[in-house]
């Protein structure tokens, strides 16, 4: 047997390949006509951001299982492993606490100004903190989460801990399930009104994609904070920029983009209200090592070891 790593990840998910002999080899080209070839033989594959499409895919005669090292999949043509019996696994454990931190930063830094006081001070004007902008206290704020899976529970446990308003929209939960955890299910036009943050936790697709746009703009409230680490195009960026443009938010943090890396000068670049990250939610040390031994996992339990395969994983 035969795996494949398409890009690099974490030396210590290697180790159960290697441990058990299992030949496994790294790829860091990802042109197509190259990875027809060096593909074609191979009975796994672990993959993180690379593109698998259904042309690579119909050259690979021994495939059985892909592993994705992460949640999203949208970079692999999930249709034809389907139509093809071949198997697709995530790593549904390892990153929704690293994401959740992520907004929490985001939700601190936008809220409390911290890049101006940062400034302040390593500007010699430590002096000056009256003639900074307001800043404000999570606390007794009203949070709405979109999409209230693995990354969604994590941020209300933590914005519960903070004494937030947690809201939920997310009609494939049941209300009981919601209010278990503490927070209120809402729709979604009611949680658009009252929302002095959001967080946005859904999978795209053709429902979610412009979610946000410029209708919903125009409910927000002026003080909202907005913060997508799902993916990009769930929020329309035509629209958010004009929304900044003409104040009708506060700020917004940014994980993820219509297009990554965005463009050179992308007009979010300049607002000071904006906070952008390089699509890094899910990359701290302790969920890169989490995500690289639950993908190799995936793979080895599924060719050597099926009794100890987390079929939660298999989409
Ligand atoms: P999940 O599948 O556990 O949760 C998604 C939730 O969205 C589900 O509860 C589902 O019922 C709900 N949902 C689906 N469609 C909806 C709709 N139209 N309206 C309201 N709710 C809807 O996923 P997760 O692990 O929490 O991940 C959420 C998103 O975060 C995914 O897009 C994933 O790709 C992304 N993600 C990004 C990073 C990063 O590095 N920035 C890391 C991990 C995950």
């Amino acid at each position: 047997m035969k795996i494949a790593i398409m890009g690099k990840i974490h030396p210590d998910g290697l180790k159960i390949f290697n441990e058990n002999k299992i030949e496994s080899f790294e790829i860091d080209n990802f042109d197509e006509n190259y990875l027809i070839n060096i593909l074609a033989d191979v009975d796994g594959i672990v993959i993180r951001t690379a593109k698998l499409n259904s042309k690579v895919l119909s050259k690979c005669k021994k495939l059985k299982a892909v592993s994705r090292h992460g949640v999203g999949y949208d970079n692999v043509d999930f249709e034809y492993l389907s139509k093809n019996n071949i198997d697709l696994m995530i790593t549904a454990t390892s990153n929704a606490v690293s994401v959740a931190e992520h907004v929490m930063t985001m939700f601190l830094n936008l809220t409390k100004n911290i890049n101006a006081s940062d400034n302040l001070v390593k500007s010699g004007k430590f002096k000056k903190k009256y003639e900074l902008p307001d800043f404000f206290e999570l606390y007794n704020k009203t949070l709405l989460i979109l999409g209230f899976g693995r990354i969604g529970k994590e941020l209300a446990k933590r914005c519960l801990g903070f004494d937030m308003k947690v809201c939920v929209y997310d009609p494939f939960v049941n209300d009981s399930e919601i209010k278990k955890k503490n927070c209120l299910p809402v729709s979604k036009e009611e949680g658009f009104k009252n929302a002095d943050y959001l967080s946005i936790h859904l999978p795209l697709n053709t429902t979610t994609m412009n979610l946000i746009n410029y209708e919903q703009f125009k409910i927000f409230k002026k003080n909202l904070i907005l913060v997508n680490t799902s993916r990009g195009g769930i929020i329309n960026e035509t629209a958010l920029v004009d929304a900044l443009k003409s104040k009708k938010i506060f700020g917004v943090g940014l994980d993820v983009f219509e297009e990554e890396p965005p463009t050179e000068n992308h007009p979010l670049f300049k607002y000071k209200n904006t906070l952008l990250t390089p699509h890094n939610a899910a990359l701290t040390l302790e969920c890169r090592k989490r995500m690289s031994i639950e993908s190799c996992e995936n793979i080895y339990n599924y060719l050597f070891d099926k009794k100890n395969l987390n079929k939660n994983n298999i989409i």
